[in-house]
């Protein structure tokens, strides 16, 4: 086919990707941005096999193989995405980037061992593309499946931490990237495979050994990041195999990994060093610091007074709400709330919960119109004014010291202001912490009370409580 057909028809879909990207970033126009990035991606797929002269031969054994692939490949992610839970997106997510890095090393090692361009042959920007793709991909796949793992649990969610581990994970990236450059250095082709070979192996372990000491709860800020890796193995290997629609989804996918890696790391006041390499769970936190004041707890009974008589209300889901499968309830104790007479909104923290926009998901599958969702910035402007702050099952989010204690671990970290409310309800099972391990001092203060019990339960019985008056 004609060359500029070919590139017409992969600008095309890169603006389809850019429009699609976009349009996911905001919840009414993101299903419509994701069909649209499909169809960016099939133009693009269909537009390569002409490219490539793939099909244009007219072996049989080709279309097969691509027919077969595709038919395989469409079949499993339409069964694994319509199973997959809401609360396992981050898992999914993992599985997919893996084998985004394993298909750009395979590329790329697929290009030495049965292209054109072994050895001598290829040029020194192949060759550094080449194991760029291979390094970068490596990595991301056995750092994805870990990940995968220990968020699905069936590896232990804790930072497995042992001393030396920071000088080993040093010395097998120094051995790795060693044989990047001898790879890049070696003209003999057989010299060359050899370091292909063990860049391979190398970067496979690395991706273990360097997701194993962060903890799980960390995993998204690491996925995260994988996924952007997982883009700029995409670029480099479309340098590899000069297509162009794979260098601009590569950098699209690399460059907005990066930014939400970066906006998770800043929402939590944390530098990408310290999710990376400070062991973060590997210990249980300081649970055991004193504070000031006691936690009073109140009955439902009493709570259903106090919302019962409330104008503004503003509720402040955390994780323990979607541990609690509470957002159903929450959605319609917030009805009966607006039935009632109060304005009604929700505190939505970016990183409240364990994955990002995980408080948006849930309350969107419990259908909660979208305009009652209030960002941080707003959330605070609405609670100085707010009769209630409900708290579902949030702490770090909700913590005072990340204003105030300029010794906590998490200072620095903007937070959800509570306790500007005139009475914060805060519904949690017991006295747990939450993913710093940190006691809160919001559960002290003179104006909260703390409603005890799953908040499923806490909620479903305030809701028959509005209903039997
Ligand atoms: P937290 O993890 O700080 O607190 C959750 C609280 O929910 C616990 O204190 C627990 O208390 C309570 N809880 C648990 N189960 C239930 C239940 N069934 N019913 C009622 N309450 C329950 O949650 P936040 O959302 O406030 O904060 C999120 C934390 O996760 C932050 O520290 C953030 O930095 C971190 N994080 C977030 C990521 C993201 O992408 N969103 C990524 C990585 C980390 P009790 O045991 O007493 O019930």
């Amino acid at each position: 086919m004609n060359p500029v057909i070919i590139n017409l028809a992969y600008i095309v879909s890169s603006v389809l990707f850019i429009l699609g990207i976009k349009m996911l970033g905001k919840a009414e126009t993101a299903r419509k941005g994701n069909a649209i990035s499909a169809v960016g991606m099939a133009i693009a797929v269909i537009f390569t096999l002409f490219d490539k002269k793939i099909l244009d031969a007219g072996d049989a054994v080709a279309w097969a193989f691509v027919g077969g692939g595709l038919l395989l490949g469409a079949a499993i992610g339409i069964i694994a995405a319509k199973r997959v839970k809401m609360t396992s997106m981050p898992e999914m997510v993992a599985l997919l980037n893996g084998f985004g890095g394993l298909a750009s090393l395979l590329v790329a090692w697929a290009e030495f061992h049965f292209g054109d361009i072994k050895g001598a042959d290829a040029s020194v920007f192949t060759k550094i593309s080449m194991i760029a793709a291979v390094l970068i991909g490596g990595i991301t796949f056995t750092g994805s499946v870990y990940a995968w793992g220990k968020l699905s649990g069936k590896i232990s969610g804790r930072a497995k931490v042992f001393a030396g581990q920071k000088a080993l994970n040093a010395i097998i990236a120094i051995f790795m990237l060693a044989s990047a450059v001898a790879f890049t250095a070696f003209a003999d082709s057989q010299a060359a495979y050899a370091m292909l070979v063990a860049a391979i192996v190398l970067s496979l372990v690395l991706g273990i050994a360097a997701v194993m000491p962060i903890g799980g709860g960390d995993m998204p800020v690491v996925i995260s990041l994988l996924n952007s890796l997982s883009g700029l193995a995409a670029c480099a290997a479309g340098f590899v195999i000069l297509n162009n629609v794979l260098i601009v989804a590569g950098c699209l996918v690399g460059a907005s990994g990066v930014i939400l890696t970066v906006i998770m790391c800043k929402s939590m006041n944390r530098t990408l060093g310290n999710v990376l390499f400070s062991g973060f769970g590997a210990t249980s936190g300081s649970a055991s610091q004193k504070l000031d004041g006691e936690m009073k707890p109140m009955s439902t009974d009493d709570a259903y007074y106090v919302l019962e008589a409330a104008q503004n209300v503003v509720f402040i889901p955390g994780y323990g709400m979607a541990v609690a499968q509470a957002q159903h309830a929450v959605k319609e104790l917030a009805e009966i709330l607006e039935n009632n007479g109060a304005e009604v909104s929700f505190a939505i923290h970016p990183v409240a919960g364990r994955m990002p926009g995980h408080m948006n998901v849930l309350l969107a599958e419990a259908d909660v119109p979208y305009e009652q969702l209030k960002e941080m910035e707003e959330a605070n402007r609405i609670l100085e004014n707010a009769d209630v702050a409900i708290v579902i099952g949030a702490n770090d989010v909700v913590n005072p010291a990340a204003a105030e204690d300029k010794s906590s671990p998490i200072y620095g970290m903007p937070i959800i202001e509570a306790s500007k409310a005139k009475t914060v309800l805060a519904l949690k099972r017991g006295k747990g912490t939450g993913f710093s391990g940190l006691e809160n001092a919001l559960f002290f203060r003179p104006n909260t009370r703390m409603v005890y019990g799953d908040a499923k339960a806490t909620i479903n019985d305030l809701v028959s409580k509005f209903k039997d008056k």
